[in-house]
């Protein structure tokens, strides 16, 4: 039985409220954990949660303001503290290098566990060893560099055990069925495909800061899951523009013609303490699962596409 579920741990774009934490979030994914953007305070939204430092595989920095990036030390700091027994690979624009190599060693303390820091120089395919999914970087558009991430599982197939036995395929048979595509059966070729129902890949997006440019599309197109920010109303759409975000009209917009099927708002700013608005301007655009997050809300990834 496998695991997916997106868990909010902060949703506060630039300052936290009395309602809002800084941002921060926690993809589950079967056995990997990948934590994104962590502001002040994630350490404790991860604990509110239930989320362990052990739960984290891969971190994810979109780009280096501080509401993106001031939990690393915490954070980073809290899995040495608990020797979190597995490598943790941290993904961050190569341009805030500094920035990170300050918020990693913030404070003394005692080394445990084994970062493996993964500076991303240009868009594409990120090293990701172990993963049972590709993850790519895309570029945003940001008064600093800021790089959108992208989850994708290949396809698969799922065996029909009723067809197996049908055919007496059992144990080694279907090792080399699963190896080879296909088997000699009584004289004749059983193909992979005769016992079993394809698999689609499932397909996660994360876009944070960012005005309205191709990359945006780029990463939400096929998104199963995709969490956008959502920082501004219609009524500021210039501000938007200006400081690089979108509003919650332009990301529901993308979410349609990308085909999303899950479509979670975030990243608010504090000039709006109730978010009725973003609900009612993104649903004009939007017909699919829309969430407007709320921190500490768990949005479950949507069955897998028939
Ligand atoms: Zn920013």
């Amino acid at each position: 039985m496998s695991q997916r579920e997106f868990v909010v741990l902060g949703t506060a774009s630039q300052v936290p409220t009395r309602q809002r934490n800084h941002n921060g979030y926690f993809l589950r994914w079967d056995g990997e954990g990948l934590l994104f953007d962590p502001g002040e305070g994630t350490q404790r939204q991860m604990l509110h949660a239930g989320v362990s430092a052990t739960a984290i595989t891969r971190i994810g920095v979109t780009h280096f303001h501080g509401d993106h990036s001031l939990g690393l030390a915490g954070v980073i700091q809290r899995i040495n503290l608990d020797r979190v027994p597995h490598p943790v690979d941290v993904y961050y624009p190569a341009t805030g290098e500094v920035f990170f190599d300050r918020l990693r060693h913030a404070t003394a303390f005692h080394e445990t566990a084994e970062l493996r820091p993964r500076p991303v120089f240009e868009p594409g395919p990120l090293p990701a060893p172990g993963a049972p999914f590709t993850l790519e970087a895309v570029r945003l558009s940001h008064p600093v560099d800021s790089f959108g991430y992208r989850l994708v599982e290949p396809d698969g197939s799922r065996l029909l055990p009723e067809r197996l036995a049908a055919l007496g395929l059992r144990g080694p048979d279907v090792g080399v069925l699963q190896r080879e595509g296909r088997i000699e059966r009584d004289g004749r070729t059983v193909t992979l495909a005769e016992v079993s129902v394809p698999k689609p890949g499932q397909r996660f997006a994360f876009v944070m800061d960012t005005r309205l440019c191709d990359g945006v599309g780029e990463l939400a197109e096929g998104a199963d899951l995709l969490v956008i920010e959502a920082t501004f109303l219609d009524a500021d759409a210039h501000l938007a523009e200006e400081h690089g975000h979108l509003t919650a009209a332009q990301a529901a917009r993308v979410a349609t013609e990308a085909g999303v099927r899950t479509l979670v708002l975030t990243h608010f700013s504090q000039r709006y303490p109730e978010l009725d608005g973003h609900l009612a301007e993104a649903r004009k655009h939007f017909d699919g699962e829309l969430v407007v997050a709320e921190d500490l809300a768990r949005v479950p990834v949507p069955p897998r596409r028939p």
